[in-house]
């Protein structure tokens, strides 16, 4: 199994002479197995610089799996050319929000309506199908294996493991692990960090012993202080989950958008040398990357 980064952005997309090393563009992950189908892996703009790269294995068969519905997540799909080929077929993949109970299918819609998009959704060439992703719930997509678990964030958030041929990674999407809202002297706090560890758990059981774990680490200790409850994770919070999992390889991810490729390489060696002692190998994601496991 490969993948490759397309887009390792959090939030907005940040062009320019600052991102050149790291990306600018919002979150997209291609996994490729041997089958003839892609896997996809969140639609941010990093997949419309993936449309050219897969242009050539017409018809395409592409499995798009949305970790959740924030603009940086979904914003590439309308521009994701495939789409408009007839001959395509298109699988996406997500969950249904707590607020309108609906599926995938009415987020990405609402991307091309009228007000937002100049292409109706019925200009789609491709033949496009919609999936509803439930927790814990396995399905095969591409010869792979998908475990989706829900994740901490300010909307429905799924982080998915993939599995194929004995390799296996984990993407979070956008995480942060949840916060007690209770002082340890308050007589609820106990009970709630039960249940803040009970998920914690259930996380590490579902990721322990991948091969790569790609991790939301948008923020220094300090930052995070600053933005907690905002919906992401530190470094330093993506560096404690990769060791209680035991994986090989950690790729802390969602750069933050102020963050130039000069303090990507500053945090790096920073905490390298605050971890000596790494179990695993430590890796900043980089836009056009290709990893093979
Ligand atoms: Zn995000
Ligand atoms: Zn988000």
């Amino acid at each position: 199994m490969k993948f490759k980064f397309w887009g390792t952005r959090g939030s907005i997309a940040t062009p320019g002479e600052n991102t050149v090393k790291y990306g600018g563009n919002t979150t997209c992950l291609e996994v490729i197995t041997n089958d003839d189908e892609i896997i996809i892996l969140d639609a941010g703009t990093g997949i419309h610089a993936l449309a050219p790269d897969i242009l050539q294995y017409m018809p395409i068969k592409a499995h798009i799996l949305i970790t959740h519905t924030h603009w940086d997540h979904i914003q590439g799909l309308p521009f994701f050319t495939p789409i408009y080929i007839p001959g395509n077929s298109i699988d996406i993949y997500g969950g249904k929000d707590i607020v309108t109970g609906e599926g995938i299918k009415r987020a990405l819609n609402v991307q091309h309506q009228y007000s937002f998009f100049p292409i109706p959704v019925g200009h789609l060439k491709a033949k496009v199908a919609y999936h509803d992703v439930n927790e814990g719930i396995k399905f095969t997509v591409a010869g792979a294996t998908i475990t989706p678990i829900i994740l901490s964030h300010p909307v429905i958030n799924f982080g998915y493991r993939v599995d194929y041929n004995g390799k296996s990674l984990f993407f979070t999407g956008d995480y942060e692990q949840q916060c007690n809202i209770y002082e340890p002297e308050e007589p609820e706090y106990a009970e709630f960090q039960q249940i803040i560890d009970a998920s914690i758990e259930a996380l590490v059981d579902v990721i322990q012993g991948v091969d790569a774990l790609i991790v939301d680490s948008s923020f220094t200790e300090e930052e995070y202080l600053l933005k907690k409850g905002w919906g992401h994770g530190s470094y330093d919070a993506a560096i404690e989950l990769a060791q209680k999992a035991k994986v090989k390889h950690l790729f802390l991810t969602h750069h933050e958008p102020t963050r130039t490729d000069a303090d990507l390489d500053k945090i790096y060696e920073d905490l390298l040398s605050n971890n000596p002692d790494l179990e695993f190998e430590l890796h900043i994601a980089q836009e056009k990357k290709e990893i093979i496991l």
